[in-house]
């Protein structure tokens, strides 16, 4: 057994944290040293976690038409993708999409819009949408609707939303290469403003913008500075018509690398694959929760298809693995 990758797991297990220098260890990890690492990463998710994983599932309140120029982002209305802004989705269509979440085994399910922050008018119509949410039951309410203020987080806290997504995307020092509009320090702002409303953090990233594995490294630092309780892992899908569209899909065996990186440096928060981890990972789905993964997106993503959530379900089962909802009554 990989003697530093040991010594660094076991302060994990111990209780401590791994510092910077020690995730950069990690970082250069490859080769056979690479199963070493998964195998960690599997014992600390074990000690935390056990066999229980989570399922996450989200629905579009609308799309397109994004006024923000994210590079790697088919809903910004300043590329030329196949993505049109569109109407608002009704209750009644968010509803049937939270009873299929629920049919899926999810226990989140968040309504998520583009845009640089929510409208006065789009934060009120909200209220309706997350009351009748909130009758279906068994699902804890999430939002992802961009930056906000501590008064717009405690606005949807008083909704119901329990967890709100702002993913950070990538490290502070990488951010300007692929957003320009607003600043990560926004980012950072809107995460404090939802913990002080009282809502969970969840939030992460997408890999193989072009970023370092220090870029990797140091985003996982921030997020576990800010307290983020889940960690979405996206994974670069190049959409024709973005500034990214022409980038090769991320080797599978570095998507693993990232997740047990990520369960080592935060081994607390649920770690979830989401976006992109069909076309990354190919083959090898089943291997993100030996790496450390917690949590997985189910269902279609925004601009993107998912697989058939019963091949998810399948996958669970087959590892022994359990659903875990804390919302089931
Ligand atoms: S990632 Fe969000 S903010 Fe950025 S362009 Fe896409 S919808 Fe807009």
């Amino acid at each position: 057994m990989d003697p530093v990758i040991s010594q660094l797991a076991g302060l994990v297990l111990a209780g401590e944290a791994i510092d910077r220098e020690g995730a950069m260890q990690l970082a250069d990890v490859t080769g056979e040293r690479l199963y070493d690492l998964f195998y960690w990463a599997n014992r600390v998710r074990m000690a935390r976690f056990g066999l229980s994983v989570t399922f996450c599932s989200i629905a579009a309140g609308r799309v397109g038409g994004c006024s923000e120029d994210c590079k790697f982002c088919a809903q910004s209305a300043r590329h030329q993708t196949h993505i049109q802004a569109g109407p608002a989705a009704t209750d009644a269509q968010l509803v049937a999409a939270a009873r299929e979440a629920v049919r899926a085994g999810a226990g989140s399910f968040g309504i998520v819009n583009p845009g640089r922050s929510p409208s006065a008018k789009e934060l009120a119509g909200l209220a309706d949408s997350y009351r009748e949410l909130a009758a279906v039951g068994s699902l804890r309410l999430c939002a992802s609707l961009g930056c906000l203020t501590l008064d717009q987080a405690r606005r949807l806290c008083a909704m119901g939303v329990r967890r709100y997504n702002h993913n950070l995307e990538t490290s502070r020092r990488f951010y300007p290469s692929i957003v320009s509009t607003h600043a990560f320090d926004d980012r950072v702002n809107t995460l404090r403003n939802v913990k002080a409303a009282g809502m969970d953090i969840c939030s992460g990233g997408i890999f193989n913008l072009g970023e370092t594995w220090a870029d990797r490294v140091d985003m996982a630092i921030t997020l576990r500075e800010l307290g983020a309780v889940m960690v979405p892992l996206n994974f670069l899908h190049p959409i024709p018509g973005t500034p990214l569209a022409d980038r090769p899909a991320m080797p599978a065996m570095d998507v693993l690398k990232v997740v047990a990186i990520y369960r080592l440096l935060l081994p607390g928060a649920e770690i979830k694959l989401a976006g992109g981890r069909e076309l990354n990972l190919r083959d090898l789905q089943s291997w993100m929760f030996y790496c450390g993964a917690t949590s997985a997106m189910v269902g279609n993503y925004l601009t993107t298809c998912g697989r058939p959530t019963e091949q998810d379900q399948a996958m669970v089962r087959d590892l022994g693995l359990t659903l875990r909802n804390e919302h089931q009554p």
